[in-house]
């Protein structure tokens, strides 16, 4: 938990401490196409370039054309499927474990807690039929035709205990549309990367161009689809979606118009465009879950056990629990929900030794259960040797002058204290003075109140502290069981806190 939250204090002192920086470059339109200049860190160089290039003509200096090949993505892992149910669906890893649960004990699904991303070959034979029927089941694969490569997705040595989640046969006989919510569009998404990893390639050809003007080099790139392959089903998917994400990446997938190197071509207009560098992004729960899986990848040894922060059963569970304990905040930005540290997080990566922080820690400890696991390293051993790495922490690390300040919760001042003047502020339990030696308090569970199952609230006790009494709502009546409005006059006597009704007469207001 702790390297984890360290991954994100890091991330938004990164953001904190970022500058945008402005940079520049100038557009061509030219025939069918627009070309770009390199960045510029001046305004006033863009502008003379943009004057320079206006009406003129460009010389085709290079037309480079590639072709490329996009494999289908793997199999999901567990992993892979919250990172992409977190991105598409907005669903956090512990819902889409939950979901995933529950398929699996429908039979709908295999089992959720793997992190291979293939099958095992006693699995082709089979494959081409499964692979069938979850197209049928599928409404949003209308209209593409369906082919299963199966060596795509088979390999024995990369299957452990459990092989990849894909949907079961019973896909064929469910009814899809009586499933939760969350559970059918999980069994979607399952169904849509089966479908999408055994389809064919996406392939394409990349025409990059290069254009002179004055001197200066504008590029362009351009792409030209020869064949959708899995891209199809991936592209007729996000549309059934109600609201699909931006596609990621593939912005430059228009076709250049052909062009032949030497060739002049006219300026039919020229701007200048503004850009800022970015900061890094806050972590989503996507992204966090990918850092957990790389954490420390370039540190450790290439045998370790187990690398990155976690198990893909134990990472859902993490997050979960640094929320619940307030270290993170789940913050809805726009389509993203981002994942923000709490003041307690940040104080307590601040003050954390280094060591603790460290994922390398995470994977020593999981080398050494593997060792008792196969009976190399007894648990009274580990036990010790943790016990010697507390003492040691304990020992070296000093208090760090402050941190009372850094873990104090936040107290909002509500008022002057009557007997000495110092500071009322809300805590847990009640309202206090916090002069050390005034003993003045409201307590928030006090008989008095609770006979007319009323708390004093900040409000109120602000009144108090301001007027002497204050106007109090709903107040109940033990007598005749209703309730009542009535003003609450504040009487200290230097030594207890007392309350008392007045009724406001001319209103009439009674018990
Ligand atoms: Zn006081």
């Amino acid at each position: 938990m702790s390297p984890t939250l360290a991954l994100i204090v890091q991330r938004e002192a990164e953001i904190d401490a970022f500058k945008p920086v402005p940079f520049y470059s100038v557009a061509l339109d030219l025939p069918g196409f627009t070309a770009a200049s390199a960045r510029m860190d001046k305004k006033a160089d863009a502008e003379q370039l943009k004057t320079a290039c206006q009406g003129g003509t460009v010389t085709v200096k290079q037309v480079e054309r590639r072709d490329k090949s996009e494999k289908p993505p793997a199999l999901y892992d567990l992993t892979t499927l919250q990172r992409d149910a977190n991105r598409l669906l907005g669903f956090t890893a512990q819902q889409t474990l939950d979901y995933l649960q529950n398929l699996y004990e429908k039979k709908l699904c295999t089992y959720p807690r793997t992190d291979s991303r293939y099958l095992t070959s006693d699995m082709a034979e089979g494959l081409p039929v499964l692979v069938n029927l979850v197209a049928n089941a599928m409404l949003f694969r209308k209209g593409i035709a369906i082919s299963c490569d199966a060596a795509a997705v088979i390999n024995d040595k990369k299957v452990t205990d459990h092989h990849a989640v894909i949907p079961t046969r019973n896909i064929r006989e469910a009814d899809l549309s009586a499933l939760p919510v969350g559970e059918r569009t999980i069994l979607e998404l399952v169904a849509l990367r089966l479908l999408c990893a055994v389809a064919p390639p996406y392939i394409y050809d990349e025409t990059s161009v290069t254009v002179d003007c004055t001197g200066a080099e504008f590029t362009a790139k351009g792409r030209t689809v020869k064949q959708p392959g899995w891209r199809a089903l991936d592209a007729a998917y996000r549309a059934s979606m109600k609201s699909a994400p931006e596609q990621d990446g593939n912005s430059e997938d228009k076709a250049l118009p052909k062009l032949a190197e030497g060739q002049e071509l006219p300026v039919t207009g020229a701007a200048v465009k503004e850009g800022k560098t970015t900061p890094p992004k806050h972590f989503t729960e996507d992204t966090l879950l990918s850092a957990m899986e790389t954490a420390g990848k370039d540190d450790m040894p290439e045998d370790a056990e187990r690398k990155g922060l976690g198990t893909p059963a134990t990472r859902a569970g993490i997050l979960e629990k640094l929320v619940s304990s307030g270290f993170l905040e789940r913050k809805k930005s726009k389509k993203t929900v981002q994942l923000l540290p709490s003041h307690d997080a940040i104080s307590l990566i601040t003050v954390l030794p280094e060591q603790l922080q460290s994922p390398l820690l995470t994977a020593e400890w999981e080398y050494r259960l593997g060792e008792i696991e196969r009976g190399e390293l007894t648990p009274e051993d580990f036990m010790a040797e943790i016990t010697a790495m507390l003492k040691e922490l304990v020992g070296t690390y000093q208090v760090i002058k402050g941190s009372e300040y850094l873990f104090a919760p936040p107290r909002e001042v509500v008022g002057k204290c009557p007997r000495c003047g110092g500071e009322i502020a809300e805590m847990q339990k009640g309202f206090f003075c916090q002069d050390k030696s005034c003993n003045f308090a409201i307590w928030k569970n006090n008989n008095w109140w609770a006979a007319k199952r009323k708390q004093p609230t900040k409000a109120i006790v602000a009144a108090l502290l301001k007027d002497g009494r204050a106007h109090v709502a709903g107040l109940y009546s033990e007598k005749s069981g209703k309730t009542y409005d009535a003003t609450v006059v504040l009487e200290d006597t230097g030594q207890y806190v007392n309350f008392k009704l007045e009724f406001d007469r001319q209103k009439g207001g009674g018990k």
